[in-house]
């Protein structure tokens, strides 16, 4: 099953305690479409500016991501300046320049309509409605925000996610859009929302997969040296999201398996600055991290 992904597109300016980096490339779907490729095709919707440097393109061009519904107008590319202080789980958001993003009307190539898994990544939740409903029958759909949406575009985020299957939010996100400081409570209030599966990331404090059933819990894969968590929520998306669309069905297992593999890609990602580390990943990498995060919490 191949995925179809709307997000944003960015030009990151990152402070960490490990560096400071300008302009380097980011975004929802550009972290997520790069992880998901390692599992499965991804097609691409979203948009930059004139000032979207051709290389950054070239990276994207390389894996199996269909870059079609990227359109390339007049004016700047969307950017985000972020800082982390000690709490790397913690971003405070300097600046959001939302430039092109702002004038995003997508319209769907005629074969992305077919898709049948779709990926809403962080980005205006009405450009997120805007994109679905040109999707035929989707079978899965999977939504991520921040709290830049929760506090600026409510309204819109709450019809998104009464359409949505699988809801993935960050652990401050999901207790800001519950009004609960509970995070189980905050899930089980998310689930009457409208989707039927909420994954609350937790940063290096692992992830929890929440159904009607019951909550499922794992770590994150322990990392001595962290450069820049910038991603990392996305990234978890594409593992998660690429895994159980390769493995085309729904099951307790697949959804587990798949937590698992969102935080092995997130905690690559991490590794590096943009998309530095993942560039030199290999599947072998992966699969190697997925046998000793099962020895390391087998007991
Ligand atoms: P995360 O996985 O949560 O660390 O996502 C980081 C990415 O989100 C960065 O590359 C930013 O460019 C992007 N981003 C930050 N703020 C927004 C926003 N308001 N809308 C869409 N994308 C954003």
């Amino acid at each position: 099953m191949d995925i179809l992904v709307v997000g944003s597109v960015a030009l990151d300016s990152i402070q960490t305690p490990l560096g400071k980096k300008e302009d380097i490339l980011g975004g929802s779907a550009v972290y997520f479409s790069y992880s998901a490729s390692f599992f499965t095709k991804v097609k691409f919707v979203g948009t930059v500016g004139q000032d979207f440097p051709a290389g950054y393109l070239n990276i994207l061009k390389k894996r199996p991501i269909c870059l079609k519904g990227l359109q390339q107008v007049k004016g700047k590319t969307f950017r985000w300046k972020g800082r982390y202080e000690d709490d790397l789980n913690c971003a405070e958001t300097l600046s959001t320049q939302l430039n092109v993003f702002s004038e995003f009307n997508p319209v769907l190539p005629a074969e992305y309509k077919k898709a049948k898994c779709v990926f809403m990544g962080n980005i205006d939740p009405q450009i997120q409605l805007n994109v679905l409903k040109q999707v035929d029958s989707p079978e899965v759909t999977a939504l991520d925000t921040m709290n830049f949406w929760i506090e600026s575009k409510k309204k819109e985020l709450l019809k998104v996610l009464k359409k949505t299957n699988i809801f993935i939010i960050n652990d401050g996100e999901a207790r800001q859009l519950s009004g609960e400081t509970n995070l189980l409570k905050a899930a089980f209030g998310i689930l009457k929302m409208g989707p039927r599966v909420v994954v609350i990331k937790k940063g290096e404090h692992g992830s929890l997969l929440i159904d009607k059933f019951g909550a499922f819990a794992v770590p994150a894969y322990p990392l001595k040296s962290v450069y820049d968590p910038t991603g990392a929520g996305d990234t978890f998306a594409g593992g998660f999201l690429g895994h159980l669309a390769r493995s085309k069905k729904i099951t307790k297992n697949t959804l587990r398996q798949a937590v698992v593999y969102g935080g092995i890609m997130a905690s690559f990602n991490v590794e590096s600055f943009s998309l530095n580390r993942l560039r030199r990943l290999t599947k072998q990498d992966i699969n190697n991290r997925y046998r000793e995060f099962k020895k390391i919490t087998n007991f």
